[in-house]
């Protein structure tokens, strides 16, 4: 927060960073908050050209702003409890998710082709509409396709079978294709000034995170762009998560890998990636027929094991038995 209250959001939001200086932070290199509040006053002074006491109290305001400070574990564990949870549709799911997916939080789930994902994400971006009692935000979502695979269809279906009026469901869900990498980098950029605009937005889906830097990053050889590229934008999602209180919920298609006789036969292609970014990773696994299984990798709060749900007409549901 700034000295008036009002929520600090980008550079120029600091008190102590005019046009001028905006613009020389800027050429430097120091585009954001958190490059500002890691800098060292003096590397900041001279490579902006700015006096060492504007350097250090912009640096100050930086870290303020961010909230980078120590906290007492009290303070963590209410700022935890302030976590609110989406229904996923299946009881089961939401047990193994300790409630359902959660705000705050970047949760990725990965499977193989028909595992699921999909379906979840549109789903969730259904399920975050309903009120807090029924499992849900009473908010809005951001879906971002990178693959083409919304269907507004099964938007429609899941809704009318949970109660709610489909058009005004519909009309709750932000929906962006994203053409290429950079296309998908850059509307996450611009998602803060839709949030800041319209603050009923609780959930952001990007499905999937991972195919358009696969496809324009083949190979070894470009493995570190790719890395570099994937961990800027998790972060940037991270970060949103974060500030707005809401969810994100990125897919990541793995390959079934037939020819692996021990340990996990899903091998998440470039998903080590994801393993740097923090955020709770959730395995789906097609089972038979409509059944799906769901498995949590490391996440430290959470016990391990697998539930089965089901993918139905109506949408994602407990698995009968
Ligand atoms: P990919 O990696 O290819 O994107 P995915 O994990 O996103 O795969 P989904 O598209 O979520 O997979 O799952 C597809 C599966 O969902 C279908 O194979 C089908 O079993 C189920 N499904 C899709 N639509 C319906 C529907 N209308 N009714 C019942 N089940 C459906
Ligand atoms: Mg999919």
């Amino acid at each position: 927060m700034s000295s008036d209250g009002k929520k600090v959001k980008s550079l120029s939001d600091l008190p102590g960073v005019g046009q001028s200086i905006l613009n020389k932070l800027i050429e430097a290199g120091y585009s954001s908050l958190e490059a500002v509040a890691v800098a060292s006053p003096q590397d900041l002074s001279v490579a902006a050209g700015i006096p060492l006491t504007t350097a250090q109290r912009i640096i100050k305001e930086a870290r303020e702003a961010l909230d980078i400070r120590f906290k007492t574990a009290l303070e963590v564990k209410k700022e935890r409890i302030n976590t609110k949870k989406i229904t996923t549709g299946s009881q089961a799911l939401d047990g193994l998710l300790g409630g359902g997916i959660e705000t705050r939080t970047m949760t990725e789930l990965f499977g193989e082709f028909g595992s699921g994902k999909t379906q979840l994400c549109h789903q969730l971006s259904v399920n975050v509409q309903l009120p807090l009692e029924k499992g849900g935000l009473g908010g809005k979502a951001v879906y971002i396709d990178t693959e083409g695979t919304f269907r507004w269809e099964r938007i429609e279906a899941m809704s009318k079978a949970i109660g709610l009026e489909p058009d005004s469901a519909m009309n709750n869900i932000y929906y962006m294709r994203a053409i290429n990498s950079d296309h998908q980098m850059a509307i996450v950029d611009d998602l803060q000034e839709l949030i800041s605009k319209d603050p009923a937005i609780k959930l952001v889906i990007v499905d999937s995170v991972t195919s358009h830097f696969r496809a324009e990053f083949p190979g070894r050889e470009n493995l570190a762009v790719r890395q570099q590229k994937l961990n800027k934008h998790l972060h940037q999602l991270v970060r949103l998560a974060e500030m707005y209180d809401l969810a994100v919920i990125i897919t990541n298609q793995v390959m079934a890998r037939p020819d692996m006789f021990y340990g996990d036969p899903t091998v998440a292609v470039g998903g080590h990636t994801l393993y740097h970014v923090p955020g709770i990773r959730v395995q789906l696994k097609k089972s038979r027929g409509n059944k799906r299984i769901a498995r949590i990798v490391d996440a430290p709060h959470l016990p391990e094991g697998e539930v089965v749900f089901a993918i139905t007409e109506e949408g994602v549901r407990d698995a009968e038995e």
